[in-house]
């Protein structure tokens, strides 16, 4: 929680790459996907590649204001300018200095890369998750009754157990509407 005052958002830490397995695959991924994406045949101008990371500064720059419309207006014409040029801003100013091929060829750089620019998509599930009764970890029953309560029900994504190998909506809808016909069917 960060603040007692009920109108501050909490703080959710999803302790991404915690698993040294998650940070294997994560970096062996980057290395394969930089790979592919300065191949001659795929990209012939594989000296402008660099990794776009959801940093807090470019979620300030993603918002709608005039001050970043007027930030846009310059960035992006200074795009356009020879290659050498560009290459140099993108190097300073996307970068922090370093060429992305270092960063690559470094394990440790990688780790750290990985670790600041490693973010979820949005689809947290599990915090009050489903299981048999005896369960110390289960929160809801099979029904989505709150264990240990009377009439509090929870039919949402916190249910899941664990996150499933697809997007989180649709599986939602399909929980709440078969937790709600239970519900109605009871009465
Ligand atoms: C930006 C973004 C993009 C996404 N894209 C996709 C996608 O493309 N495909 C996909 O399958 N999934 C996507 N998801 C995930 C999906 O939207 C969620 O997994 C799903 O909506 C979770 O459903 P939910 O009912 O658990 O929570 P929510 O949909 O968040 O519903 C919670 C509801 O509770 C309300 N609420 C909160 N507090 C209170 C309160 N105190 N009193 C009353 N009401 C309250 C909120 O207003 C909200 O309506 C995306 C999520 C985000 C944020």
């Amino acid at each position: 929680m960060a603040s007692p005052d009920p109108k501050t958002y909490p703080v959710a830490d999803l302790n991404l790459l915690s698993d040294t397995r998650d940070l294997e695959r994560m970096i062996a991924s980057v290395r394969l996907i930089a790979k592919l994406l300065v191949h001659p045949s795929l990209n012939p101008e594989g000296g402008d590649f660099f990794p776009a990371s959801y940093s807090p500064r470019i979620k300030r720059l993603s918002l709608y204001s005039a001050a970043n419309r007027i930030v846009a207006s310059i960035l992006g014409p200074m795009l356009d300018v020879p290659t050498v040029l560009r290459q140099l801003l993108i190097r300073l100013v996307l970068l922090n200095g370093t060429p992305f091929p270092a960063t690559l060829a470094d394990d440790r750089a990688l780790e750290a890369f990985a670790r600041e620019s490693v973010f979820g998509v949005w689809h947290p599930v599990g915090t009050c998750r489903m299981g048999d009764i005896a369960d110390p970890m289960a929160v809801v029953d099979p029904e989505g009754s709150v264990i240990g309560s009377d009439n509090i029900f929870v039919a949402d994504a916190s249910i899941m157990q664990r996150l499933p190998t697809a997007n989180t909506n649709i599986p939602v809808i399909m929980a709440a509407e078969k937790i709600s016909d239970a519900l109605l069917s009871r009465n």
